[in-house]
């Protein structure tokens, strides 16, 4: 049953639109949605939220963004969204940041990859030097500000990729300091268990 699986419901073919049902394939494991009609297998894998780390010169402050949407409306976030079709990883870390904290930025190396597997999601964050301070907030966005270390609202991180990312971040700053290169950091990132 759809259960034991962790597919998106699905109901009808995006095909034909006539019903689909779980089967394995032929030469398949998994269950996946079958159109009864066309044969149409619908395939689901994991979506890429992409984004950056936009820093401030040498102030070592960070760009972040506080939702003006759910989920976690009102809780701060670095600027990221989900990739767009025909977009490279990059592209879309520029457009999010643009998009949502009106920041032009010129994108250094990839930082964090953050493997999210209970919500089907993989993040990445890239590295990011602000051009200006002409930011300001995008429609998703409440307000836009820049944070020191210890100004960072920890309590008030919208998603645990965002602060495992920016304490990873602040600690390789501090390294960097002292001459040494920033990492290129993976996670998995795992439910939290109910108490
Ligand atoms: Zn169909």
């Amino acid at each position: 049953s759809a259960s034991d699986t962790p597919l998106l419901p699905m109901n009808f073919c995006s095909d034909c639109g006539q019903p689909v049902s779980l089967k394995i394939p032929d030469d398949d494991t998994r269950l996946r949605h079958v159109c009864s009609h066309c044969g149409t297998i619908h395939y689901q894998n994991p979506k890429m939220v992409v984004g950056s780390i936009p820093l401030w010169r040498d102030d070592e402050r960070v760009l972040l963004c506080r939702r003006a949407i759910e989920p976690r409306h009102g809780y701060w976030t670095l600027p990221a969204g989900f990739m767009e079709n025909s977009e490279t990883t990059e592209e879309a870390a520029a457009r999010e940041t643009m998009e949502e904290a009106g920041a032009r930025i010129e994108l250094k190396g990839l930082f964090s990859l953050m493997n999210v597997p209970h919500v089907h999601q993989v993040h990445l964050f890239y590295r990011a030097h602000l051009l200006d301070l002409d930011f300001s907030a995008g429609v998703e966005s409440l307000e836009v500000k820049l944070f020191r270390e210890e100004e960072i609202p920890w309590n008030d991180i919208a998603f645990p990729t965002v602060s495992q990312t920016l304490r990873l971040f602040f600690d390789d700053l501090k390294a960097h300091r002292s001459g040494q290169p920033f990492g290129v950091h993976s996670r998995d990132i795992r439910k939290r268990m109910r108490p």
